[in-house]
């Protein structure tokens, strides 16, 4: 689906390179900042099944009938979350909670990934906290081959 990619500078922290990706032929914008976490959609309203929702309530899906739905968060912070290799997936979380089930997941392996460390950034009030919220490092007492990683968490 065609897009455009641009930079723009963060509405809340002034970061100059939030993203901004527009879909121009369905009319959607998702702009992310990647400092601060902070989001804005403006996206096709869609029901529990992800069928496109129409003015009248007709299969008419021309762009004047179609609904739009906005939505602003002001995220608690940003993470970017690394693997051997570096950087793998970044992202926003929208309140404490989101953080703390993030790191749950890492740390109970749940999942079967290679991620290393995972780095927040807390926004609070203009200012922003940079820190390491998990870590795994390389055991020498472990097998190496099926329990390559120890744990380490971050100690303010
Ligand atoms: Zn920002």
């Amino acid at each position: 689906m065609g897009s455009v990619h641009s930079e723009m500078n963060c509405p809340r922290c002034g970061y100059d390179r939030c993203t901004e990706e527009y879909y121009y032929k369905i009319h959607e914008i998702f702009v992310f900042c990647p400092e601060c976490g902070y989001l804005y959609e403006h996206k096709i309203k869609r029901d529990e099944l992800g069928e496109i929702i129409t003015k009248d309530g007709t299969e008419n899906y021309k762009f004047e009938n179609i609904e739009y739905e906005e939505r602003t968060v002001q995220s608690y912070g940003s993470y970017k979350l690394y693997n051997d290799i570096g950087l793998k997936s970044l992202g926003a979380f929208e309140n404490e909670k989101d953080l703390d089930d993030l790191i749950e997941n890492l740390k109970s392996k749940k999942t079967e990934h290679s991620y290393t460390k995972l780095e927040v950034n807390i926004y609070n009030d203009g200012n922003i906290l940079k820190k390491v919220a998990w870590k795994r490092t390389k055991s020498k007492k472990r097998n190496p081959i099926l329990d390559p990683y120890e744990e380490e968490d971050w100690d303010d």
